[in-house]
């Protein structure tokens, strides 16, 4: 007799998405609304040298150290990666990624253009959670013009900081091609929708499926 051809049980494969987005294109209210609707993902909440902003929380949005601090942690090689960004520090925590994986949920990573690469090279030179759930995407304005646009009326920097941004966000756009996926913010509900299908999509792969 013939084995039985249908699939096995699906099994949850927890995800590491890496989003990557110039200042002002949209990521932390597309990260912001896929996390609200889906319980089972954890924001990897990042370090920074960097002073905190009105509204933000430390141990929430950031956690805000010392120069010093920051590099200690550097030295006991606390970060799976870590990179100047305007200026400033930012670091991802080993620690918090590897423990949600291993307790099967998915961690959404808002990270910088260096930062997805060192961690991408990292997915690729290793095996198990880390490799299988790797997927990265790239958050786009639809133009320079809409990014300065929204970048103005959010009304939380001073103009030169916004001519900065949009500097950067040339260089920064220049590498999408370096991820798996693109989304192009352009009309928000239409973004969050596709968005959130990559991440069920990655979910469907094959390789979700138990003893293959
Ligand atoms: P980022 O986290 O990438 O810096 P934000 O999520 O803070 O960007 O968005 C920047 C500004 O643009 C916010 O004021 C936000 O409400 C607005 N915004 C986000 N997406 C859109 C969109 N599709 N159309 C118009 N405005 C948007
Ligand atoms: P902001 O200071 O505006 O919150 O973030 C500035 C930039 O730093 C954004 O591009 C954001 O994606 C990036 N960033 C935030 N956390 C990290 C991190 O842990 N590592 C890296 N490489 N970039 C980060």
């Amino acid at each position: 007799m013939n084995a039985d051809p249908s699939p096995p049980p699906r099994v949850r494969r927890p995800l590491l998405i890496v989003v990557s987005a110039p200042s002002g294109a949209g990521k932390t209210t597309l990260c912001d609304r896929l996390l609200a609707e889906h319980p089972q993902m954890v924001y990897s909440i990042s370090c920074t040298t960097r002073a905190p902003r009105g509204g933000e929380v430390d141990g929430r949005d950031y956690h805000f150290l010392a120069p010093a601090e920051f590099e200690r942690r550097v030295a006991a090689g606390e970060f799976i990666e870590h990179a100047v960004v305007h200026g400033n520090q930012y670091g991802t925590l080993r620690k918090t990624v590897q423990e949600s994986l291993c307790a099967g949920k998915d961690v959404l990573m808002d990270i910088d253009v260096q930062g997805a690469a060192s961690i991408r090279a990292a997915a690729q030179g290793c095996e198990g959670l880390l490799k299988n759930g790797y997927v990265d995407v790239f958050i786009a304005p639809p133009s320079l013009k809409a990014l300065r646009a929204r970048l103005t009326a959010r009304n939380e920097d001073a103009p030169e900081v916004i001519d900065q941004r949009v500097k950067n966000a040339v260089v920064e756009m220049a590498r999408w091609r370096e991820y798996q996926y693109l989304v192009i913010n352009d009309k928000l509900d239409e973004a969050f929708i596709e968005l959130q299908s990559l991440v069920r999509a990655e979910h469907c792969r094959t390789g979700s499926c138990a003893a293959l």
